[in-house]
């Protein structure tokens, strides 16, 4: 018995790490880079589980991110019922017109193995190819190791492959899990998936950072498949790894909610009596010491200041003015005893001799003044 639960349990570790980090993080979402037989590793574990062609697997979730919980979502509780978004979408002989991995997943087509698993897309040759595989290597388990190991693995596969079907309805139920981040699509984080799936059940914080290798973003998110990343990553086995940073106000906004909640939970406290300052004693009245009297300070008299009178002073004696009546003008000349000198005679006109004018010639219509009259 004991080996049947330590296989089962190590079987379905491998299985559910298959679908989360082989088939999801890494396939469907390339959320990180490792080296390539890890790769196969996780892969065959998902493909062991009966998950189906890897190809087909990547491309359907990819076309479930793309148009989540709308008509085209290929696998939404919300459209198409609960029995469709559970396994009834798996059921299809072929891809929907909107969802085509030539265009959607040629990254997974470029590699020979999955490219066989895919069976050039033919939905039920892939399905059968996977089923023989799961069971055929069962048989050989049962062969070599005994009917309990087999048992163990058989059941462990069938376990793991409940898993991704029952996540697509649980974890697009609004009821029945939380939302760290609104968006119009109805995705929950819900823990007990989480712990089925390997960390895989916070499906909401997936849905807001789809290409982080980590889904758990709280502390109390714990995620499995991201602890084991984590441990690849330390042994070089795993490369870059993309990983969700919460923005700041939104873990400033967790921590205020956590807070109310906190509050919301401690125990009333009981009311204090009302507070009354006691009277205070009233105070005697106090009135100040009466000062002493200073002394008087003597009258202060400004000693008596006398003008002496203008009478007294004594001025020295001015020199005496000449008077006017002894002033002498001296005299002035007297007009008529002014000698003025004799004029030179003026000849008489009569006695001018004058030049005889000559005759002027005479010009007809001019009158000759008479100069005689004149
Ligand atoms: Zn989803
Ligand atoms: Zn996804």
């Amino acid at each position: 018995m004991t080996e049947f639960l330590v296989v089962f349990l190590a079987l379905y570790i491998w299985h559910g790490l298959g679908v989360t980090i082989g088939y999801h993080r890494l396939l469907s979402h390339r959320s990180f880079t490792c080296i390539k037989p890890l790769e196969y590793f996780f892969v065959l574990g998902g493909y062991l589980a009966f998950e189906g062609s890897p190809i087909w697997w990547a491309t359907m979730h990819r076309a479930h991110h793309r148009h989540v919980d709308t008509e085209l979502d290929p696998h939404s509780p919300r459209f198409g019922g609960v029995w469709n978004a559970y396994v009834g979408w798996t059921m299809y002989k072929t891809y929907p017109e909107h969802i085509d991995p030539n265009t959607q997943g040629k990254d997974l087509l470029k590699d020979p193995i999955y490219r066989f698993l895919d069976q050039g897309g033919d939905w039920t040759k892939a399905h059968m190819l996977n089923f023989a595989f799961g069971i055929g290597l069962r048989v050989a388990m049962y062969f070599v190791f005994g009917w309990q190991v087999a048992l163990a693995s058989i059941l462990a596969s069938v376990a793991v492959l409940q898993i991704p079907l029952l996540l697509n309805v649980v974890c697009h139920m609004p009821k029945a899990g939380y939302k760290n981040y609104g968006g119009a699509d109805d995705s929950v984080n819900v823990w007990w998936v989480a712990v089925l799936a390997m960390g895989e059940g916070w499906h909401n914080n997936h849905h807001m950072f789809p290409g982080s290798a980590r889904s758990g973003l709280k502390l109390h998110e714990i995620d499995v498949s991201w602890i084991i990343l984590r441990v690849c990553k330390w042994f070089n086995w795993v490369g870059y790894m993309n990983e969700a940073v919460v923005p700041r106000f939104e873990a400033k906004q967790f921590a205020a909610k956590q807070k109310a909640a906190l509050l919301a939970q401690l125990p009333e406290m009981p009311k204090l009596p009302e507070f009354q300052m006691p009277e205070m004693p009233q105070l005697p009245e106090f009135s100040m010491p009466r000062m002493p009297e200073m002394p008087k300070l003597p009258e202060f008299q400004m000693p008596e200041f006398q003008m002496p009178e203008l009478a007294d002073l004594k001025l020295p004696k001015l020199p005496e003015m000449p008077k006017l009546s002894d002033f002498q003008m001296p005299e002035i000349a007297m007009l008529q005893d002014l000698q003025l000198p004799e004029l030179p005679q003026l000849p008489n006109l009569a006695d001018l001799h004058l030049p005889e004018l000559p005759e002027l010639p005479e010009i007809p219509g001019l009158q000759k003044p008479n100069l005689a009259q004149s």
